[in-house]
């Protein structure tokens, strides 16, 4: 019997051995792999670009991909209305959006993730007046666990569709998104570095009046590089290709990997890495197109964690962070990201009913993140913080429950759509409650 070959997602943390692999090429073809695996009593996981850190993804039963549903079905350039493939890359969206003078409102650091993968876990970026992914969603159409599709919106099975706006693909497989964009914009940026302490006294002031603010920070380091983005008129004025290559790939990227593997090979290096990495922050100011300023590159491979909290209790989160992270054994190198969105109100969304900042830890590749991820985890859990869905956290259905006033809804809504499990797995089992198939 041919051995059964491994999948394994982004970050290689997880890898699973499936039964049956299917990419179909159609919605049709989908629906027949459901229905082909609920008549051998099997469970069905979608993986999208598998560029999440938790197994939500994994299955040992039929792994599917659809990355061949990635069309335009149909682009309203006066309204903003688009409704596309959900296996299209927001890569390929951005690109096919701005060829009509269209953008997406908001979005993440990377571009590399599946719409539907994105929309399922609360992807997001930062920007206190814009949602992540699951509020820009308007429609989507569902295949249910039988194989048969539906379309959802606020009007047409409106429970289903406001809990499938982040589901972890509990309530079924989404085949097609409708979302609603804006016209096109640039963004004008400034990036630098400045005091930490400077920029957490007025981490209010900055997240109100600058539109899509961020920060990044090395653990246990007094200084931030902040990004300070406002949506422009002004003509594109990009990075240069040379300063592009030196700052986005070489030092970012390159460099960054290279000091990496030094401080894992001898992590009695830490300190000295830490003050090159901390004295390179330096000062940038460009002008380019929305989705080329919000994305960069990441080429080196690393394990995150990510809490999103009440907005105000980030200064004092941030500084127990730190402090936490000077009293580590082992110092981490990679820098920690602070955000910042509006609160919605899709149930299992991590900014639901609130104003949200969030607080993403990282650490590279094949290096032990036990300690630092569960301290960062107790911070963020005293302050009332949720766990990305995406990223590695130990939670469970019953700690979370606590953490989403509407968890019964979501419940309720996933009793319906998957009564019996068929789209769960031992990750959903796990933080959404078990089903037994
Ligand atoms: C380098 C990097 C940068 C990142 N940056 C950000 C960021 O800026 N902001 C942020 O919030 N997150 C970020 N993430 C996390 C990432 O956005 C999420 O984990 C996202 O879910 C990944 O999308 P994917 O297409 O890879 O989905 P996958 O990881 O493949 O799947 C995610 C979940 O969606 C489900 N799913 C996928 N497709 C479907 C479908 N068609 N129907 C139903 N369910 C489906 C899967 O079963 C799984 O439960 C980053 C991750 C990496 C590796």
């Amino acid at each position: 019997m041919a051995k059964r070959p491994h999948v394994s997602n982004w970050a290689r943390n997880q890898r699973f051995r499936p039964i049956e692999i299917a990419r179909p090429s159609s919605e049709d073809e989908l629906g027949a792999t459901i229905a082909a695996a609920a008549a051998t009593n099997q469970r069905v996981r979608v993986m999208g670009a598998g560029h999440s850190f938790t197994a939500a993804a994994a299955t040992d039963d039929t792994h599917v991909t659809i990355h061949d549903l990635d069309q335009i079905h149909h682009l309203d350039s006066e309204s903003g209305s688009v409704t596309v493939g959900a296996g299209i890359t927001i890569r390929a969206l951005n690109r096919v959006l701005d060829s009509h003078g269209l953008a997406l409102a908001n979005m993440g650091d990377i571009d590399k993730q599946s719409l539907a993968g994105a929309i399922s876990t609360s992807t997001h970026g930062t920007g206190l007046a814009f949602t992540g992914f699951g509020g820009q969603v308007t429609g989507l159409r569902l295949v249910d666990p039988l194989g048969e599709s539906r379309d959802i919106d606020a009007h047409n099975h409106s429970e289903i569709f406001a809990n499938a706006r982040v589901s972890l693909g509990a309530l079924g497989v989404i085949s097609r998104v409708t979302l609603q964009t804006v016209p096109s914009f640039r963004l004008h940026a400034i990036e630098q570095s400045e005091p930490l302490e400077d920029v957490l006294t007025s981490w209010q002031e900055r997240v109100d009046t600058v539109d899509h603010f961020e920060f990044f920070m090395l653990p246990g380091s007094q200084n931030a590089m902040t990004k300070t983005n406002h949506r422009t008129d002004e003509p594109r004025a990009p990075l240069s290709r040379v300063g592009y290559v030196r700052d986005k790939i070489l030092l970012e990227n390159i460099g960054f990997d290279v000091l990496c593997r030094l401080v894992r090979r001898w992590p009695g290096l830490v300190s000295k890495v830490s003050k090159v990495i901390d004295a390179s922050g330096g000062h940038r100011e460009y002008t380019d197109r929305s989705f080329d300023v919000f994305t960069t590159p990441r080429m080196v491979k690393f394990y995150e964690t990510e809490w999103s909290l009440p907005l105000d209790a980030i200064p004092d989160a941030v500084r127990e962070v730190n402090a936490m992270a000077r009293s580590l054994a082992a110092p981490i190198i990679f820098p920690i990201e602070v955000r910042a969105t509006a609160g919605d109100d899709v149930p299992l969304s991590t900014a639901h009913g609130r104003e949200s900042g969030y607080i993403a830890a990282h650490v590279y590749q094949g290096t032990s993140h036990d300690e630092y991820f569960a301290n960062i985890a107790s911070i963020a859990r005293a302050h009332g913080g949720r766990p990305h869905w995406g990223k590695l956290h130990n939670e469970t259905a019953e700690s979370l429950a606590a953490l989403y006033p509407d968890w019964h809804r979501f419940q309720a809504a996933r009793s319906v759509a998957d009564p019996e499990g068929r789209f769960s797995n031992a990750y959903l089992d796990r933080v959404l409650g078990s089903l037994s198939l």
